[in-house]
């Protein structure tokens, strides 16, 4: 046991979000031992400072074990709001432990006035919607979403990812292999330069890649926006200081 003022154990960052990568600055900043998880999803992931390991524990089974093995005494689940099986798996792995859980969730996006946005609660809502608004869409729902719009044979895409998608994908597409963030003025240039007619989005939320909603609003055309899905009821926080105040508290005795 630490004396008071000390570091008593170690965190751990469910990661994959700039939140997650800021929040782990934060704590190695004050000398407090972390360890940010990663999925392994992306070939060249941003990599957080301070320890990191990659993969799946096994389920919230595998969660627990590993906790107690490592001696973790809080959690940070500061995964994508739509990374949903790892919010479960956390949410139940760390009550099995004993082991105190924050969520760290950025704020969701909301329209302007002015603005056309259609919301949806699934992907595939939002394939049954695109054609009614428009025939060249850019898709920026991520790899793992393209197959839903995978029937639409008569639309024209652009797909927005980090790493080359596998089929099943629309015929008539052209894919942009990159990483954000984006800039309002860069992402109507490219609106404009591909004649894009509907935009389609989850609610990630958050500044880096905003900018589309800005300049989808700029070119006046309707936006497909898919709803996070339901997390597990746990203390959430929406901003970095607050999450690293509640972990700066626990990791002190
Ligand atoms: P998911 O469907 O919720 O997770 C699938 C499985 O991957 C989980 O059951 C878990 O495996 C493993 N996993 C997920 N996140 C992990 C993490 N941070 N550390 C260790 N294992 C993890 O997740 P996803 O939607 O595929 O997202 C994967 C990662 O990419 C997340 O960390 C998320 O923050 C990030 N990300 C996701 C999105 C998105 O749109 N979904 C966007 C940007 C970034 P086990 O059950 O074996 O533990």
């Amino acid at each position: 046991m630490g004396s008071k003022g000390s570091i008593a154990a170690r965190v751990l960052i469910l990661g994959g979000t700039s939140e997650a990568r800021a929040l782990a600055a934060g704590l190695v900043a004050r000398d407090v031992p972390v360890v940010s998880s990663l999925a392994g999803r992306v070939a060249r992931p941003a990599l957080p400072e301070g320890e990191v390991r990659v993969g799946g524990f096994g389920g919230p089974d595998g969660l627990a074990r590993w906790l107690a093995e490592n001696r973790i005494t809080a959690v940070v689940d500061a995964t994508h709001p739509f990374a949903e099986r790892i919010g479960a798996s956390a949410a139940t792995g760390t009550a099995r432990a004993g082991v105190p859980l924050l969520r760290l969730q950025r704020p969701g996006w909301e329209p302007a006035p002015g603005d056309d946005w259609h919301w949806t609660d699934t992907l595939d809502s939002a394939a049954e919607l695109v054609p009614s608004l428009g025939s060249r869409v850019f898709l920026t729902s991520g790899r793992q979403g393209l197959a839903a719009f995978a029937g639409l044979t008569d639309l024209w895409f652009l797909a927005r990812c980090v790493d080359p998608p596998e089929p099943p994908l629309p015929p008539r597409i052209e894919v942009l292999l990159s990483r954000g963030p984006y800039r309002a003025e860069d992402e109507l240039a490219l609106l404009r330069a591909h004649r894009i007619e509907v935009l389609v989005t989850k609610d990630s939320g958050g500044t880096m890649t905003e900018g589309k909603l800005v300049a989808a609003r700029a070119h006046g055309i309707p936006v497909v926006v898919v709803r996070r899905p339901p997390r597990p009821p746990v203390p959430t926080v929406a901003r970095v200081e607050q999450a690293l105040e509640w972990t700066l508290e626990r990791m002190t005795s």
